[in-house]
């Protein structure tokens, strides 16, 4: 019940200051031939005139060269530039190909040509729609972005997208690698937010419940369904793209990307900082997990297990890392983003302690 205080405050709106924006997507269309729903997408959106479509060489043949025949249909002009990494000189040559000759952009493909057409179209001011063609990470209906400036991958604050077109056949035809990574990005959600929980106790950070709670029942609703998801069905496709999409509503609702991003995310930056191959985003994120949770003193073998179960990697080896790289990488995760307060602290952790639960989870 309400207190004398809190009808005072409520009645007469006293000290209440706070204020939030959220950029969430104006449509989700997902599904079995969701692609050929582009034209009426575009027209449900009043997204008109001239069209640039990035892709890569690959993902141009799956869907590209597709959705310019669609965007003819409705007598949208375009473009397709084929772009092969998400790197800031690839960035600047959309931006110089789209600077007032586009209306709006559609980024095709799994990580890369998402991350590179979402990051321009902010700076271009147009509209974007996502149209990925893989469920890899949880990028693809988020607002931030991941660029590679002088070989550090950077995460940049782009649009959210105007619309997602994520079409379940095309998806669940993809690598089957490519979905466990998604997965393996969604169970991540786990330890994020209980870092997130912590730095709201300890640091008193702000804190969205709505956004923690969703992110936590988009992690475990995957963990606890892991034996659905089969590579070639549209039904395992289905589910892990409505779970990024939630995942980034939740990041959309908090803000930031602390609801789906923590300590196993520093865990995977780090390592894509110290080698040379690093394993795909998710991959990395999931065995960071692991870690993480046994640090949390929570049940990691229930992440582990759920990681094998989606046929995503638990163990050095299945990154295909040396055990070395590993224990270096989690020693020197806190050195990312520092002021992200989370489980490992802001000192490099302890090489002991690293190894130790490095090998008490079996990942080494
Ligand atoms: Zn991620």
């Amino acid at each position: 019940m309400a207190n004398d205080r809190d009808r005072a405050e409520i009645s007469g709106n006293e000290g209440f200051d706070k204020f939030k924006s959220m950029e969430l997507p104006r449509l989700v269309v997902v599904g079995n031939d969701a692609l050929e729903r582009t034209g009426k997408t575009c027209i449900e959106l009043k997204l008109e005139g001239n069209a640039l479509i990035v892709c890569d060489p690959t993902t141009r043949k799956i869907a590209g060269d597709r959705i310019g025949e669609l965007l003819e249909d409705i007598d949208i002009s375009f473009e397709i530039l084929e772009i092969t990494e998400a790197s800031q000189d690839a960035v600047d040559e959309v931006v110089e190909t789209g600077n007032d000759r586009f209306e709006f952009l559609l980024g095709v493909g799994g990580g890369v040509p998402i991350d590179v057409a979402k990051y321009s179209s902010h700076l271009l001011g147009a509209p974007f729609v996502s149209v990925p063609t893989a469920a890899s990470h949880d990028g693809i209906a988020s607002g931030r972005a991941s660029i590679d400036r002088n070989g550090n991958k950077v995460s940049v604050s782009a649009h959210t997208p105007i619309a997602l077109i994520a079409d379940t056949g095309i998806i669940a035809n993809g690598p089957a690698r490519l979905l466990a990574s998604g997965c393996a990005d969604i169970i991540a959600n786990a330890t994020a937010v209980k870092d997130w929980i912590l730095a709201k106790k300890l640091r008193n950070e702000p804190y969205s419940h709505y956004a923690a709670n969703l992110s936590e029942m988009t992690a475990y609703s995957l963990i606890e369904n892991s034996d659905t998801i089969k590579p070639g069905l549209e039904e395992s496709a289905w589910m892990v793209v409505k779970a990024l999409v939630s995942s980034s509503v939740a990041m959309s609702i908090a803000g930031s990307s602390r609801p789906a991003s923590g300590s196993e995310h520093k865990f995977s930056h780090s390592l894509d900082r110290l080698v040379e191959k690093p394993a795909l985003h998710g991959e990395q994120c999931g065995v960071g997990t692991i870690i993480m949770m046994y640090l949390h003193g929570g049940d990691w073998k229930q992440i582990k297990s759920a990681l094998q179960t989606v046929g995503a990697p638990t163990t050095a080896r299945g990154l295909d890392q040396e055990e070395e790289d590993i224990l270096e990488a989690l020693v020197r995760a806190p050195e990312i983003r520092p002021e992200r307060y989370t489980i490992l602290g802001n000192k490099r952790m302890n090489r002991k302690a690293a190894e130790s639960a490095a090998r008490e989870t079996g990942v080494i």
